[in-house]
């Protein structure tokens, strides 16, 4: 077995064997580099040179429901975070237009907590039409809707449903305990079944094990879920996770080039947690490692990029941002 035998396996359009998983994990660091360039080959057959650049805006802060241990949005932790309900959808529609203007082609409507109200459906509904109207691809993270929800948001303009799965199934009770995993892959399968772009992932740095990260990525496979965000761990004061170990860039950086392997024609998506993880200086490294997507702007409860910064090294790696239309 060798990487070079592995890699043309992949991009013969062959799954890696557990065999194979095995061995690209247990790579030792001297052998990073080559790892991921052999991912970034995998990356550019079925990316070409085209980057995804989406934005979101969190539109509905605090107060969650759900106990996810990394996060300052919880009503469960002591963690300090914004708190204020929905946003109108005039104010939705502009943050779309300022993204847009920054190159993002999708724009992403994240609410916090997991049951969507009645009154908050309809301003999802009119938020959707208006960044529909403006021409950029409206996202929406709602918490759970059923198919049937989520096909009536399709027809008012709506692009992507986003619903993460976090980890795998066997490490989720330590990461969430107010609902269930089946509830998280219903809600994604209910995504796929309304003929959305589902973009579900899963966040990095918690204590997963690579078993649990090779876990989440076959689930993602097998569901069909053509787009996956991939957060690494921004360690928030006051939540379980405060403590948490970062990972290494090295091991950051593997974890993509790992995912690039095991998912080789869908979308990823660098999102939270780039700068902990990263530093600006790994920026380029990373969009050379796999990755065919990058969040830009700010996340939900921490800054971001500068977006011209993004762009100007986007470019310096060769790489063109998928426009609106592509
Ligand atoms: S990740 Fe989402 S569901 Fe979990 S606590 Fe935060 S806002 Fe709530």
């Amino acid at each position: 077995m060798s990487l070079d035998v592995i890699s043309r396996k992949v991009l013969d359009g062959a799954a890696p064997s557990d065999s194979d998983i095995r061995y690209l994990i247990g790579l030792p660091d001297e052998r990073l580099g080559e790892l991921l360039r052999a991912a970034h080959a995998i990356r550019t057959a079925h990316f070409g040179n085209r980057i995804g650049l989406c934005a979101i805006i969190n539109a509905k802060s605090g107060t969650c429901s759900e106990d996810c241990a990394f996060c300052a949005q919880s009503g469960h932790h002591r963690a300090e975070s914004p708190e204020y309900p929905l946003l109108s959808p005039e104010e939705i529609a502009a943050a779309g237009e300022a993204a847009r203007r920054n190159g993002a082609s999708r724009f992403g409507i994240v609410a916090s907590g997991k049951l969507v109200s009645s009154a908050d459906l309809a301003g999802f509904t009119d938020a959707v039409r208006r960044l529909a109207a403006l021409g950029v691809k409206p996202d929406l993270s709602p918490g759970i809707l059923d198919c049937s929800q989520l096909k009536a948001l399709k027809v008012a303009g709506l692009a992507g449903y986003h619903h993460n799965l976090e980890t795998s199934a066997s490490f989720f009770p330590n990461i969430c305990t107010t609902h269930s995993y089946d509830e998280d892959v219903r809600a994604v399968r209910a995504g796929l079944e309304a003929g959305l772009y589902v973009c579900s992932g899963g966040i990095f740095g918690v204590g997963e094990s690579w078993d649990d990260r090779v876990e989440l990525a076959l689930l993602l496979r097998d569901l069909g879920v053509p787009s996956v965000p991939m957060n690494f761990l921004i360690r928030m004061v006051g939540t379980p996770l405060e403590n948490q170990e970062v990972l290494t860039s090295g091991e950051a950086l593997k974890i993509v080039a790992l995912y690039r392997f095991l998912l080789p024609d869908r979308a990823l998506r660098i999102c939270g947690g780039r700068l902990t993880v990263f530093g600006a200086a790994g920026k380029k490294a990373l969009l050379t490692a796999g990755a065919s997507g990058l969040m830009i702007g700010d996340y939900l409860t921490t800054r971001g990029g500068d977006p011209e910064g993004d762009l100007r090294e986007i470019e310096e790696a060769g790489l063109v941002p998928e426009t609106i239309k592509a």
